[in-house]
């Protein structure tokens, strides 16, 4: 039988908020070839892989070819960028193909990255270069099989176009799947223009597809505001209990959905930091990885302002509510964050926070001070919990302190096998990253397909994949950087 490419994409967003959404279409892409095609989550999506590989699956992935009913749009959406206000960024280089519904019946974004110029590029160029779109694609699914949410990478296709960065590199079309790409700057976008209709139908789309809860609530758009709160800080407790580092957290890359989006200037620390920050535009450490839940919840204020008008009519009241609200998140993403802790340390069920929080901020200190791999770490604990402590003894520096720790937290009875199954032994490593990236870019993706078979398994140990378990060469550390 031939390849069955049928696909329906709904519009819904551009109809519901047309303000919001620009009918463009993508730039021709003059000899496409796939670099990476997830075919797991295309089996999720309905689409027949082989289809996906012919010439109209390479034309549906680059926006060359448009399905029957499909309306591309570039989005409008405004945002914070290092603290300063843009009213206007929206898609300079990306498009909304549209949404289709996956075969459990969720409603999912099909959206493409590096599909050309907009009215949104500003300066830029429209395109992406084959390196920085595998890297969404390798740390996404990554992500992913840590259980964090966060957008997906259906595939990458190489355009067969220059793309002039530092050099010319190859470039790229990034075909990306989202629970939706409503974002804290979409809502931005839409109080700046002053239109509180507008607003109301965003928020209404929005709890429509991510907070349905949220409608039935005396005060729904206070509840919504109170979902999208939790539904981050929970977000960002998982990127920091695995040393996940954004890099650019601005309000248009805050989804309302509550996965991760937008893997630019990304990466994973390695030794325990707060400070570690890779990316070499954020030159005030505004968005290191200490910073982030602080950081979280100021986005989550701009959030907030935006929907002061839903809220009630009575602006102080309103700011009152959101203000309460706001401060929960200290909370929320503090117990979130310490039961994740709970959870590496193997420790048992009933145990008091009055315990656990000195256990857990001692155990920082001397990661800290020990300048300690946090993921090879983790797992040398869950030895340690089994009655071999040296792999976790030859990591840190200060062996009394080391001592005196592990004698307390082994009185509480950790439970080896379930830190087994929360502490990754492979996370994407940045000099492997970096490797398989520039293998790739030079037409050689066998280091990227063995770098996913590390990361979409991540806490199943295995023969043969040591490099990847390992933190990078003492050369490779201090100076790196993402961007
Ligand atoms: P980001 O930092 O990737 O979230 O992007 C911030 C803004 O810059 C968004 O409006 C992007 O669409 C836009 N942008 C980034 N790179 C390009 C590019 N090469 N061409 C056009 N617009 C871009
Ligand atoms: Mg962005
Ligand atoms: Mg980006």
């Amino acid at each position: 039988a031939a390849p069955d490419l049928t696909i329906a994409l709904d519009d819904r967003f551009a109809r519901t908020v047309p303000e919001l959404a620009v009918p463009w279409q993508a730039e021709p892409a003059p000899e496409p070839s796939l670099l990476a095609l997830n075919e797991p989550l295309a089996a999720e999506l309905g689409l027949d892989p082989a289809a996906l590989r012919s010439a109209d699956g390479l034309g549906l992935l680059t926006g060359t070819v448009v399905p029957p009913g499909a309306h591309p749009v570039a989005q409008a959406y405004a945002g914070h960028q290092f603290g300063g206000f843009n009213p206007r960024l929206g898609d300079g280089r990306a498009l909304l193909l549209g949404e289709l519904v996956d075969r459990a019946g969720q409603v999912r974004d099909l959206h493409l990255k590096g599909s050309g110029r907009t009215p949104f590029a500003r300066g830029g160029d429209g395109l992406a270069a084959v390196g920085p779109m595998l890297r969404e694609y390798v740390v996404s699914e990554a992500m992913h099989a840590l259980g964090i949410p966060t957008t997906r990478a259906l595939a990458v296709v190489a355009t067969g176009r220059g793309v002039r960065r530092e050099t010319v590199l190859p470039g790229a079309v990034l075909a990306r799947v989202a629970s939706s790409h409503l974002r804290v700057g979409s809502f931005q976008f839409a109080a700046a223009q002053g239109n509180v209709g507008l607003i109301r139908r965003l928020a209404d789309l929005a709890i429509d597809r991510h907070h349905p809860e949220a409608a039935t609530a005396d005060s729904p758009y206070l509840a919504l505001f109170d979902a999208v709160v939790a539904a981050q800080a929970r977000l960002v407790a998982q990127w920091m209990l695995v040393g996940f580092v954004h890099g650019v957290m601005n309000t248009d890359n805050v989804t309302i959905s509550g996965e991760t989006i937008d893997y630019g200037p990304c990466a994973f620390m390695e030794a325990f930091d707060p400070a570690t920050v890779y990316s070499s535009i954020d030159e005030g450490g505004r968005y290191a990885y200490g910073n982030q839940p602080g950081i979280t919840q100021w986005n989550l204020a701009r959030l907030a302002e935006s929907l002061l008008p839903l809220i009630s009519e009575d602006q102080d009241r309103a700011v009152e509510l959101a203000t309460a609200s706001l401060t929960s998140f200290s909370q929320l993403y503090g117990a979130a964050w310490l039961d994740g802790m709970r959870g590496k340390l193997g420790l048992p069920a009933g145990l008091d926070d009055e315990v656990v929080a000195p256990l857990v901020n001692d155990l920082l200190v001397l990661m800290q001070a020990g300048r300690v791999d946090l993921t090879t770490f983790f797992r040398a604990l869950g030895h340690a919990a089994r009655g071999d402590a040296e792999p976790a003894r030859g990591l840190v520096l200060d062996l009394a302190a080391f001592d005196a720790w592990a004698e307390r937290w082994l009185a509480t009875g950790p439970d080896a096998d379930a830190m087994e199954r929360v502490n990754p032994v492979y996370i994407p490593r940045n000099h492997l990253v970096e490797a398989a990236l520039t293998a790739a870019t030079g037409g050689d993706l066998a280091p990227l397909q063995q770098l996913l078979v590390a990361v979409r398994a991540p806490y199943d140990e295995r023969a043969g994949l040591e490099a990847y378990a390992a933190p990078a060469p003492a050369d490779f550390g201090a100076a790196y950087q993402t961007f």
